[in-house]
């Protein structure tokens, strides 16, 4: 059953708890995350939680609850979902004040919602998804996870417009990220991928696959990736929470490689797969 919490309490995931004049709802003003859970433990929480803390003090939000009682917080909303396999949404904000721009002196805000997993269609896993390319029109601060989507928003419909999973965004020629994922390419064995700045979201499913092709000893460069490198990749996918380790199969009208999911997309897959797997099994 999906649930949620609202500054202390646990209520209803449709209940209407957020008061008017909260600055998540009227600015933005806040941070957040998107943990996934499987088997009932959640999966790398501790990083999810690392970059919230960091997410919130680059935006100078005061919030200092500490680690241990927000965790508890959270496991108390998933025992009180009853799910197994659930996505949590944790998001903090400015708190409750009279609009005006400057910061309010009010505590934070904190809301969650535990949800059954958002399930992304069997067949863009096994087939693959599609992407167009946009331009990167976001701020300079997107290392930050910050509630403002505007840009994100506008640049996914477009790609659903053009009958598209994601849209892959650019900035001066080069990859940054998707509106909502990391971007790999593959070129003669060897992935590549959008180094860490400001420009992009560190994200946690990106880390995974850092690790695995680590261990897989599977050559990972973080350097910039221009357009025609896209397009000239042998395979393309990208990685989220939600959508794990995803095929591209064609950007715009380019079919990348042979137009399926390649071969060592294929053993990222399973080896993220089995590594979910390996660190929520029970004990
Ligand atoms: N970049 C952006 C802009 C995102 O919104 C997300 C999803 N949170 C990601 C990358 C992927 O991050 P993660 O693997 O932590 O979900």
């Amino acid at each position: 059953m999906s649930v949620a919490y609202f500054n202390g309490k646990f209520v209803g995931s449709n209940d209407p708890v957020v008061p008017i004049d909260e600055r998540g709802h009227q600015f933005g003003d806040g941070v957040y995350e998107v943990i996934r859970i499987y088997n009932n433990k959640p999966f790398m929480l501790e990083e999810h939680l690392d970059r919230l803390y960091m997410s919130a003090e680059a935006i100078a939000l005061a919030f200092d609850q500490s680690r241990e009682s927000f965790k508890e917080i959270i496991f108390q909303l998933i025992e009180r979902s009853g799910l197994d396999n659930l996505d949590v949404y944790l998001q903090i904000t400015r708190g409750l004040a009279p609009r005006n721009h400057l910061f309010p002196d009010a505590p934070v805000s904190i809301s969650m919602t535990a949800k059954p997993f958002r399930s992304i269609p069997a067949e863009f896993r096994e087939r693959g998804a599609k992407a167009i390319l946009h331009p990167d029109e976001r701020w300079m601060n997107c290392y930050i996870k910050s509630l403002n989507l505007l840009p994100n928003l506008l640049a996914k419909q477009e790609a659903h417009k053009a009958g598209c999973l994601e849209a892959i965004l650019h900035r001066d020629g080069k990859l940054t990220e998707g509106t909502s994922s990391n971007v790999f390419v593959i070129k003669d064995s060897r992935i590549r991928t959008t180094p860490l700045s400001r420009h992009i979201l560190a994200g946690i499913t990106r880390m995974a696959v850092q690790r695995i092709a680590q261990a897989a000893a599977i050559p990972f460069e973080e350097r910039h990736v221009a357009i025609e490198e896209l397009y000239e990749a042998d395979e393309v996918f990208i990685t989220s929470t939600t959508s794990e380790v995803m095929p591209i199969v064609q950007v715009g009208e380019k079919l990348i490689g042979d137009g399926q999911p390649g071969q060592l997309t294929r053993l990222l897959q399973r080896h993220f797969q089995a590594l979910t797997t390996a660190v929520t099994a029970d004990a």
